[in-house]
């Protein structure tokens, strides 16, 4: 690696590939997720109804996710907005699962809410406006379920990474990054998606990576291409969200795709994970990693 990077990162050496860890394959049920397989989670941005919550988890285990995101407990830009359900979308949750067979990922906001989550979680989500709220980090940490951590709009890499580290030193190893668009000048999406990020991630981090290009675009129209880019950057897999009825939902409509949208955006990626299968075993990337594993 770099000596650029060593220097940039030099805070969090756990998290850097070594010839003791090449790749951190987080294991949920039966999934491998840094393991190779491409894994996608998706599902409503928030938990709303029995009805919206199961439709979603069946149509998105049909296309091919192999995990069910929503949220209980709900970060809004405003206080007045919807907040979640809390302990009704966790059960909601636990009910998708048990009917499904997928796993769920879901935020955690408080330090006093992990061990609840915990309880009805797979994974536990932090979001990207608690990336640097390290008694959460912490909290979360010690319930010793896997951590999908978001990065926060306006942190750096090296931010992300030493929020991992900060995990990994409470004793958890089970640690999955998450690019999700950053602020910058433009405006014209929610967010600017830093594919460079995932890439770079990729080649320094053994930790997986999953995009989540429908926080990124914020437009639902842009979030296939979005997608497509994330699995030729080495992504292992996204974070997508799918609402029954979009223009209806009660948090991130505008992301969200309708069933149909779903679909065809999974059907139309598996040329390109085809494609990955053989590029990404070829990539500089990759050959630093065997050269280190
Ligand atoms: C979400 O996943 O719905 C969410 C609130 O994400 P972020 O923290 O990235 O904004
Ligand atoms: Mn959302």
């Amino acid at each position: 690696m770099r000596e650029n990077w060593q220097i940039q990162f030099a805070e969090s050496p756990g998290v850097l590939k070594s010839p003791d860890c090449a790749q951190t394959i987080v294991r949920v049920q039966d999934l491998e997720i840094g393991g190779g397989e491409f894994i996608t989670m998706a599902g409503p941005c928030s938990v709303e109804t029995e009805f919206q919550l199961m439709a979603t988890a069946h149509h998105v285990r049909r296309c091919g996710a192999r995990i069910l995101r929503g949220g209980a407990f709900k970060p809004r830009s405003s206080p007045y907005s919807f907040q979640g359900h809390g302990l009704d979308g966790l059960r909601m949750l636990a009910r998708a699962r048990k009917e499904s067979g997928l796993a769920i990922v879901t935020e955690v906001m408080s330090e006093c809410d992990v061990p609840l989550v915990a309880d009805y979680a797979d994974i536990l989500q932090i979001g990207t406006r608690n990336m640097e709220n390290y008694s959460l980090l912490e909290a979360a940490a010690r319930s010793a379920r896997p951590i999908l951590l978001k990065r926060g709009m306006m942190a750096t890499v090296a931010d992300l990474l030493r929020s991992a580290q900060m995990i990994l030193d409470n004793g958890n190893p089970n640690v999955i990054l998450c690019e999700r668009g950053i602020r910058t000048f433009e405006t014209a999406t929610r967010n600017t998606f830093d594919v460079a990020a995932i890439a770079l991630l990729k080649h320094v981090s053994h930790l997986p990576v999953i995009a989540d290009p429908s926080h990124a675009a914020g437009y639902r129209e842009l979030v296939p291409a979005l997608s497509r880019i994330a699995v030729a950057a080495g992504a292992d897999g996204l974070l997508i969200e799918v609402h029954p009825h979009p223009e209806k939902a009660w948090s991130d409509g505008e992301q969200s795709l309708d069933f149909a949208d779903f679909e065809e955006m999974m059907t139309a990626l598996d040329p390109y994970l085809a494609l990955r299968e053989t590029v990404v075993k070829d990539s500089p990337a990759t050959r630093s990693l065997e050269a280190v594993g």
